[in-house]
């Protein structure tokens, strides 16, 4: 059994508590660790280390060249041991080692890339209407930030977080996941390995309103970097605003996955289970309302369930399987409870439907992946986030319903398009609400590209170059270098 403490200050810390929780696999049910359950004292303390580190001593006097070094180590050190991470991922999550070791073996790109950013954030000499004043800008660091993860893909979000806010200067308290804290905690050994000086990256872990809240709420948080559903980001945004303190919030989605009759249609076929049952549908991108264009909509539907029909169901360890287990028990119920939902509100139910209980399932955390068809966009199958391998086809007839009916949501995270129409593929990535739109092709994301939602499904952006003024702010400095002698009592 592992024990897993907080992460302050560049040490091992046992929880204020002494308390600990469970961590399960979700595959076996087995408990594998024991993890350190944090507090408000504990929040307090490693934001004191975090602030001191942002304060003052090498952090603080770090020229940006500096900065970007260190993340570039880190970058390298990640590469190393990205099997090991992306296997403890898997441990804690449940979802597939193929995925989650993509994952952890890209994850080192976000490190690079910021790293080379770092000494790239330029401020401007500004044109003055002035006589006799010099005006320029910098861009500084907010201070200490706090970054708080969801359970799907631990390290990865949080290295969206991580590197640029660390590329801009700041210092960090990182609040994974209750369900999967052990990678962010062995992560830190990593931080350490690189030569972060102590401090500016820390880890406490435990429950949302017990050491997250504490975390948003302590005064000497300058932003929080959000991952996780609509509902705590909701939360943590009316908290923060009592603060006046900016956030990211990236939330969840519903996202239309929309198929043209022209288009390639086994790729289409391939795109659309990619969209809700790679990940067992545990992903914030989840193409969960699949529209089909009327013509193709039945030969569709049969070739998906075909497809899906065809996936390994069972082991995440296993390099072989497609669908893996759901990763949390308040999950699997609430998955099949959409189940019924759907079915009471009259949409058909073309395959699955129940718990997997064959080959390779253990413990009751397997649902089959599940299509329901004769959905109509208004049903809560169509409007809701069920996070889990539940598929709602909605029949379309043309574009301009293809648009409607894709936006009318409150979500706005991602939309997929399939069509072999360059003009119709320029105009629905300009028509739909979302942060992201793939045409042709479906969950690709990459260090480079912004990502982030529209509508409820959050505020700013993580990655690419935009990602790293979400952690600066503006300075506007004035230098008079003529002495006149101004009336004081009017506005220079
Ligand atoms: P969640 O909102 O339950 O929890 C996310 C994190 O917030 C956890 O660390 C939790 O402990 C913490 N938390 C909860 N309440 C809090 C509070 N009041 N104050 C501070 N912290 C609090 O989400 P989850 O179940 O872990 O993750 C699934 C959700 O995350 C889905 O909605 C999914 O779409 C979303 N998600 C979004 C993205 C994205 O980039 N947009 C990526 C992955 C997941």
């Amino acid at each position: 059994m592992e024990t897993y403490d907080h992460y302050i200050g560049g040490e091992r810390v046992a929880p204020a508590s002494g308390e600990y929780f469970d961590s399960e696999n979700p595959y076996t049910g087995e408990v594998w660790a024991k993890v350190a359950r944090g507090n408000a004292e504990d929040a307090d303390r490693a934001v004191r280390a975090a602030k001191a580190a942002f304060d003052h001593g090498d952090w603080a006097d770090m020229r940006p060249t500096q900065r970007g070094k260190l993340l570039v180590r880190l970058a390298e050190i990640v590469e190393r041991e990205a099997v090991r991470l992306g296997e403890l991922e898997v441990r804690d999550n449940g979802k597939l080692i193929a995925e989650m070791g993509a994952q952890t073996r890209y994850l080192a790109e976000w490190y690079r890339y910021f790293g080379g950013l770092a000494d790239k954030v330029e401020g401007a000499v500004l044109p003055s209407d002035k006589p006799g004043i010099f005006n320029f800008t910098r861009h500084e660091p907010l201070g200490v930030v706090g970054m708080i993860t969801a359970w799907n893909s631990p390290l990865l979000l949080l290295s969206w977080k991580l590197a640029p806010a660390l590329a801009a200067g700041n210092t960090a308290v990182i609040k994974p996941s209750e369900y999967t804290s052990a990678s962010t905690l062995e992560f830190m050994d990593l931080v350490k390995e690189a030569g972060f000086p102590d401090g500016v990256v820390n880890c406490i872990a435990g429950f949302g309103k017990e050491v997250g809240q504490p975390l948003v709420d302590h005064p000497h948080v300058d932003k929080i970097a959000f991952t996780g559903s609509d509902v705590a980001g909701q939360r943590i945004y009316e908290s923060a605003a009592r603060k006046i303190m900016p956030v990211t919030l990236e939330l969840g989605g519903k996202s239309p996955n929309i198929v043209f009759e022209d288009a390639d249609f086994e790729a289409a076929v391939m795109g659309a289970i990619s969209g809700i049952f790679a990940a067992t549908g545990q992903t914030c991108i989840a193409g969960s309302r699949l529209l089909v264009q009327r013509p193709i909509h039945d030969r569709f539907v049969k070739r998906l369930i075909e497809v899906a029909g065809a996936a390994t169901i069972g082991d995440p360890m296993s390099p072989d399987t497609h669908v893996g287990p759901v990763t949390t028990p308040a999950q699997y119920e609430k998955i099949l409870s959409y189940i019924d939902v759907a079915k009471e509100d009259g949409a058909t139910l073309a395959m699955g439907g129940k718990p997997y209980t064959g080959q390779g399932a253990k413990g009751e955390r397997f649902v089959e992946p599940t299509i329901f068809t004769g959905v109509s966009n208004d049903m809560r199958i169509a409007q809701e986030e069920v996070f889990g391998p539940v598929l709602s086809v909605i029949p379309f007839d043309t574009e301009e319903e293809a648009i409607a009916i894709g936006n009318d949501i409150m979500f706005g995270l991602a939309a997929g398009v399939w069509t072999s129409d360059i003009g119709r593929a320029l105009r629905m990535s300009e028509k739909l609400k979302a942060g992201t739109v793939w045409v042709n092709t479906y969950r690709a994301v990459s260090f480079m590209s912004p990502f982030g939602g529209y509508k409820r499904s959050g505020q700013g952006r993580e990655s690419g170059q935009e990602a790293i003024k979400e952690f600066l702010q503006t300075k506007s400095v004035w230098i008079a270098h003529e002495t006149s002698v101004a009336n004081p009592f009017i506005i220079r």
